[in-house]
């Protein structure tokens, strides 16, 4: 395994079966161009390598010049593809074959193309190192290809991710982790804390409760714990910014998480944005909002049960509890529409004994 930046890549492809891919479209193409000197021209940056190995396998009279466009930034391709270095002089008449190190959605080959269209060429033809066939969406069928490849995305022998590893020999491939992330969805009492200790264990992921760090914080006497007992005393919500400021902080802690389950968070509709907005920053999304349904009189009940244990203030009186309630029917309950247009919305029934309820969460769960 390898790190390029921020990412970890695993090897993919050996020199030896790129060299021996290369080596097979020389032969082809020798075949189909012996009594002619094609011009082949490499798309930099990410073919410099297969036109160097290309060309020392070419057995005729060939020419070579360069085209360089870019379109990548980071790991997915932004769309927009520019020229920084055009078409060659004196093409006209000519045969040209491209030599592009990958071909996925096909944009990039859309605009070469286009540059080539009005030059006169006598041939115009496509050669390919890399190719992936089932994002390609482009009209124009590809004349030779070196190696089909899933799409995942690669780096190495040319090829970079955000500038890096374009010096590698060999190819290797994006180590994407398969990540889980719950949203734990309940009024106070439902059972969500009690959940999130089984699910995490059965599903190594990381349990991050706001309600829990806050009480961490005002145990500790922090400046963010004396601003939010303020709140919490009351039975209150704390203020969006600081709570989402807080959860960011929480993931961050955690890069090598196999997944996080949010407990107690987003309670908001501006929080549920964030989130969504967060993790989709570093590649990571919600895959399930669950909800633990239960009545009012038993989450009550289980509440002045709680406190008579737990000392927290918030679950010893009747009017807090149901201010909790209250802020709970008019911020949290929105999201549920929120999750549901994204298809992630799932309800179960958090009445039965701890077990029954985690085996109803483990098959939702199961289920995504
Ligand atoms: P909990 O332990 O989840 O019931 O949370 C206890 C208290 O912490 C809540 O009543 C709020 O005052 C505060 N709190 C916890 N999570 C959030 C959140 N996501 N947004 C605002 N306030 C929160």
């Amino acid at each position: 395994m390898i790190r390029l930046h921020d990412k970890y890549f695993k090897p993919f492809l050996s020199e030896k079966q790129i060299l021996g891919a290369i080596q097979r479209m020389a032969q082809e193409i020798a075949v189909d161009y012996k009594d002619d000197t094609p011009i082949f021209v490499g798309v930099l940056n990410g073919a410099f390598m297969f036109v160097s190995d290309f060309l020392k396998e070419y057995p005729h009279s060939c020419e070579v010049s360069f085209v360089k466009l870019s379109s990548y930034q980071g790991l997915t391709s932004t769309g927009i593809v520019e020229t920084l270095l055009d078409v060659p002089d004196n093409i006209e008449g000519r045969s040209i074959i491209i030599l592009e190190d990958i071909i996925d959605t096909g944009r990039t080959l859309q605009k070469l193309v286009h540059l080539f269209s009005n030059t006169k060429v006598k041939e115009f033809k496509i050669a390919s190192l890399f190719y992936k066939a089932e994002v390609y969406n482009g009209e124009y069928a590809i004349d030779y290809v070196g190696l089909e490849i899933p799409d995942k995305f690669i780096v190495g022998y040319g090829l970079d991710y955000k500038e890096l590893g374009r010096n590698l020999r060999e190819v290797y491939q994006l180590n994407q982790k398969y990540m889980i992330n719950l949203v734990l969805f309940g009024k106070p009492g439902a059972g969500k804390g009690t959940q999130a200790q089984f699910l995490k264990e059965k599903y190594n992921l990381k349990h991050i409760s706001t309600g829990d760090v806050f009480r961490y914080n005002i145990k500790n006497g922090t400046e963010l714990g004396t601003l939010a007992k303020s709140y919490i005393d009351k039975g209150e919500l704390v203020p969006d910014e600081v709570t989402i400021k807080m959860l960011e902080d929480e993931v961050d802690k955690n890069p090598d998480a196999d997944g996080f389950i949010f407990d107690g968070f987003p309670r908001t509709t501006a929080q549920a944005e964030a989130l969504d907005n967060f993790l989709e920053s570093k590649d990571m999304k919600v895959d399930a909002t669950i909800a633990l349904e239960a009545n009012d009189d038993i989450l009550i009940e289980r509440l002045l049960e709680r406190g008579k244990n737990s000392g927290r203030s918030d679950d010893q009186d009747v009017s807090k509890i149901r201010n909790r309630f209250e802020e709970y029917s008019s911020k949290t309950a929105p999201l549920k529409d929120y999750y549901e247009e994204q298809h992630k919305f799932h309800s179960v029934n958090g009445i039965g004994s701890i077990d029954e309820i985690t085996q109803r969460l483990t098959k939702v769960i199961d289920s995504l």
